[in-house]
């Protein structure tokens, strides 16, 4: 049989097939090479309330999201809405759309917003303009008196990290300014916490209320709750690849028209000019890596963000397809289509098994609860149980799969539940693995010094978490260190260094190469070159600060004033550990007579005493309120958000306390919002 139909067929497509089939005398398990199917499609609209009324749907669950999560949990929302409760429901990225109309919405309409917080309480990409739009909304409110938003019903969930001081500020600010035009919401406001890894615990508890909460609102009755794919996969066995996407990211690339300009949906591939290690240990693992920008348009200022896109490892790219059962066909043709027209496939098509393990989807990221449990009512075969159980069990879910830190194939091969998928439809895996997305690092070079290059500072996420036999790899972390393994004539593998495919897709990359693009940030050196500046950042938190050295020492050099430039930077241990430690003396000899310091915190060099940067901070107390109080400094943070970053803004709140007005609590919060306190934190 040449051509068979891996997925079930929804019924629509399935009536579709079988009559284009009839009439070309063909049938399902005979196709030998069928043309690319789009699926159903909708004209363009961005309006929500035309496409709601177009698609036949009542609720539209918009996503704000950086990483893939919100989206996920969107189209959880939008499945269970649909299946369980017979509400059509529709999933929104909130770039496709204008939200004038938001204001038009029917009663019987619902509008969800799942919404992630970027750093400090910034929307995501895709939410940017949702926000001003909701901003201007409640400004014309205010002004005019009138609510602009009354026949509007929505709920609301958000993820954020309660290790930042705007916790979940995105939701909160749409929530509230909802409010402000009148829409009336259904149910309580969800949040979800990353930084206690109880965010999808904490969306499916706010699930299930508001589900609850929009059955009795809505008058809607719960029906017993069955998978039903929503993407069609239709294997192929033509070997015709010209319009095959392999690990390309656009139809651009599939078609070799490397172009810019280059975003997030058009990413460059970088050369690595130098890679190196900065640790000396052999234990751990830090990257200097420096990417070509060179025969490009793209541009990047001080302190802006690189995004990296990461490949799957060889090892968990054969783990998932083997625990699928789908590894002695992993280059079969796939062609995905969508029943349902308001979902789009979330990864290329046509692609095959393998290049959607290795390149498109997020196979190494955390396992869900939900989709266990989901997996175990359409898995057949002896772990059926277990799967039902880890699906159920929320404290044996922790300790078997969240604490070990195991992904979805891993889970499923600990269980023994490798024949157990064999029948799953993969559009299961389409719609609960997220498309795997880009990681961010700070720019650690400055664009004054080196505008074609563009460095980034990586350290590399391994490690063995208790109890378990698989060791941890942090995906793109691990991909850095192969490539920079590649570049320095090292290829071998092992589970210490697993491999990668590094020549790119169709073998085009003839040196080591990256996806890369800039995303813009907000960490930005003083305008003037004369304002100190006062920079906090140990381990990789030094990345931005390397650039913004970079920058005034260059500044200093070409005779402009030179602002007093103070760095404190923490590590273990000074010969280990010590980033860039060649490199400091020669920006304090080249910025003006020495304007530039750095103060060093080494946590492991004193037996019994841990000493970190706050405490370093505490013996210049005197130098830094002078600085900030008479001579306008600039403070910045940078690295970990966990602890970090609040222990030096609370001994900054020490050192202030008694010599300004007020609180220093409030001074600095006021320091924040007029951008002279900026944090870069993750
Ligand atoms: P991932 O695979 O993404 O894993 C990272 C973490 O996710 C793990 O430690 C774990 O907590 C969790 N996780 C992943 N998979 C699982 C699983 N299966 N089960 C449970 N938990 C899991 N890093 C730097 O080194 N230098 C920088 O300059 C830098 N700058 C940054 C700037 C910004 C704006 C941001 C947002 C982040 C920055 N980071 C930086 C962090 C960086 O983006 C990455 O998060 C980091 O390198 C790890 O990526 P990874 O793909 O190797 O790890």
């Amino acid at each position: 049989l040449a051509g068979i139909c891996a997925s079930y067929v929804g019924s629509k497509l399935q009536r579709a097939l079988r009559a284009r089939n009839s009439t070309t005398g063909l049938n399902l398990h005979s196709v030998t090479s069928i043309k690319r199917d789009t699926g159903p499609s909708l004209a363009p609209t961005r309006s929500p309330k035309k496409r709601l009324e177009q698609a036949d749907k009542r609720c539209i669950i918009f996503y704000g999201t950086q990483t893939g999560t919100a989206e996920k949990f969107a189209m959880v929302m939008a499945r269970e809405l649909t299946a369980r409760f017979n509400l059509p429901s529709m999933i929104a990225d909130l770039d496709d759309y204008d939200y004038i109309d938001l204001s038009s919405m029917l009663p019987n309409q619902l509008a969800i917003f799942i919404l992630a917080t970027y750093g400090e309480g910034e929307p995501t990409d895709n939410a940017i303009s949702f926000e001003s739009f909701l901003r201007q909304q409640t400004v014309q409110v205010e002004d005019q008196e009138v609510k602009s938003m009354p026949s509007l019903r929505y709920a609301a969930f958000g993820l954020g990290s309660s290790s930042y001081p705007l916790f979940n500020a995105m939701v909160t600010k749409v929530d509230d300014a909802l409010q402000r035009c009148g829409a009336t919401r259904v149910g309580m406001v969800g949040r979800g916490d990353d930084s206690k890894g109880t965010c999808e615990a904490d969306f499916v508890n706010w699930k299930e209320t508001t589900l609850s909460d929009i059955a009795t609102c809505f008058n809607l009755k719960q029906v017993e709750y069955k998978f039903q794919p929503i993407f069609t996969i239709l294997e192929e066995s033509s070997r015709e690849s010209v319009e095959v996407y392999l690990g390309e990211p656009n139809k651009n690339h599939l078609n070799g028209r490397i172009c810019g300009p280059f975003t997030a949906r058009n990413p460059f591939p970088a050369k690595i000019l130098v890679a190196r290690e900065l640790f000396t240990s052999s234990e751990r693992n830090c990257l200097h890596l420096e990417f070509d920008i060179s025969d490009t348009t793209m541009t990047y200022e001080t302190g802006d963000h690189l995004a990296v896109w990461p490949v799957n490892s060889d090892l968990e790219v054969e783990r998932f397809l083997k625990v699928l059962n789908l590894f002695d066909k992993r280059e079969t043709i796939i062609n995905i289509t969508n029943i349902d027209p308001t979902i789009k496939a979330p990864i290329p098509s046509k692609t095959t098994y393998e290049a959607a393990a290795r390149y498109y989807l997020d196979i190494c990221a955390p396992v869900s609860q939900q989709s266990l449990a989901i997996l175990a009512t359409v898995a057949s075969g002896s772990a059926q149980h277990a799967l039902q159980t880890l699906g159920t069990d929320q404290a044996l879910f922790q300790i078997e799969v969240s604490d070990k830190l195991l992904n979805l194939a891993q889970t499923l091969e600990m269980i023994g539940a490798t024949t157990t998928c064999s029948t799953v439809p993969f559009s299961f895996f389409l719609e609960n693995i997220s498309k795997l997305q880009p990681r961010y690092y700070s720019i650690s070079s400055s664009s004054l010094a080196s505008s074609k290059k563009i460095s980034i500072t990586a350290v590399v996420e391994s490690s063995v978490a208790p109890g378990s036999d698989v060791p941890f790899k942090g995906v793109s972390t691990n991909y850095l260190l192969a490539l920079k393994r590649h570049a320095c004539g090292l290829r071998e593998g092992s589970t210490i260094f697993p491999t990668h495919i590094l020549s790119g897709p169709r073998g085009r990359y003839n040196q080591p190469t990256a996806l890369i693009n800039v995303r813009r940030s907000k960490f930005r050196l003083p305008r003037s070159s004369g304002t100190p500046v006062i920079m906090v950042g140990p381990g990789t938190g030094v990345a931005p600060f390397r650039g913004f050295v970079q920058e005034r020492a260059l500044q200093a050099r070409s005779g402009r004033t030179g602002g007093r430039t103070i760095l404190f930077y923490g590590c273990r241990n000074k010969d280990e550990d010590y980033l860039y430690k060649d490199e400091w003396d020669s920006y304090s000899s080249s910025s003006n007579n020495g304007e530039f310091s750095i103060y060093t915190a080494f946590s492991r060099e004193h037996p019994g005493r841990r000493v970190y940067v706050q405490d370093v901070i505490r013996t210049r107390a005197g130098e830094l309120k002078e600085l900030i109080l008479n001579q306008n400094a600039h403070v910045y943070v940078c690295g970990d958000a966990t602890r970090m970053a609040k222990d030096v803004f609370k001994t900054f709140e020490d050192i202030m306390d008694g010599c300004v007005p007020g609180s220093s609590h409030d001074y600095l919060k006021v320091l924040k919002a007029s951008g002279r306190w900026s944090e870069d934190v993750w």
